[in-house]
């Protein structure tokens, strides 16, 4: 799509600082990071929000939330959990802004994954 930021970071029209990449969705860190650990997870296909998503998108959705602990893991935000049910330590959250009152800025999908250790700028 013209004049889409993120189907220009896809299509490496514009830099960006890349953690992952196949050839249904990439990973890259977020150039404004909230927390020590902050990255997006986009489709490649210019899809503008989770609003516009149909079943047609269900796999790169359920694509998309799977890559987030696997690259959280690697990026050290994972989350480890306790013995015999106990909480256990680090993690991370999980986030589409969806529209301006979800507060929105880049209109194609992205899954933000945010993480490590706190506090974070805005608690988020
Ligand atoms: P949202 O408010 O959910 O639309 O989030 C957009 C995110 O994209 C913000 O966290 C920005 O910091 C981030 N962002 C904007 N431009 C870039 C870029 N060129 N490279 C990486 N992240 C970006
Ligand atoms: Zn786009």
């Amino acid at each position: 799509m013209d004049n889409c930021l993120f189907c220009k970071i896809a299509a490496k029209q514009i830099p960006s600082k890349l953690i992952y990449e196949d050839d249904d969705v990439m990973a890259f860190h977020d150039i404004n990071p909230a927390a020590p650990v902050h990255f997006l997870i986009i489709p490649k296909q210019h899809v503008g929000t989770l609003a516009d998503c149909n079943e047609s998108q269900a796999a790169l959705l359920g694509k998309m939330m799977l890559l987030a602990p696997k690259l959280a893991n690697e990026q050290g935000c994972g989350y480890v959990a306790g013995a015999n049910g106990a909480i256990g330590t680090g993690g991370f959250k999980t986030l589409f802004n969806t529209g301006p009152d979800g507060g929105q800025e880049v209109y194609h999908l992205h899954l933000h994954v945010i993480g490590g250790p706190r506090p974070w700028r805005g608690q988020h």
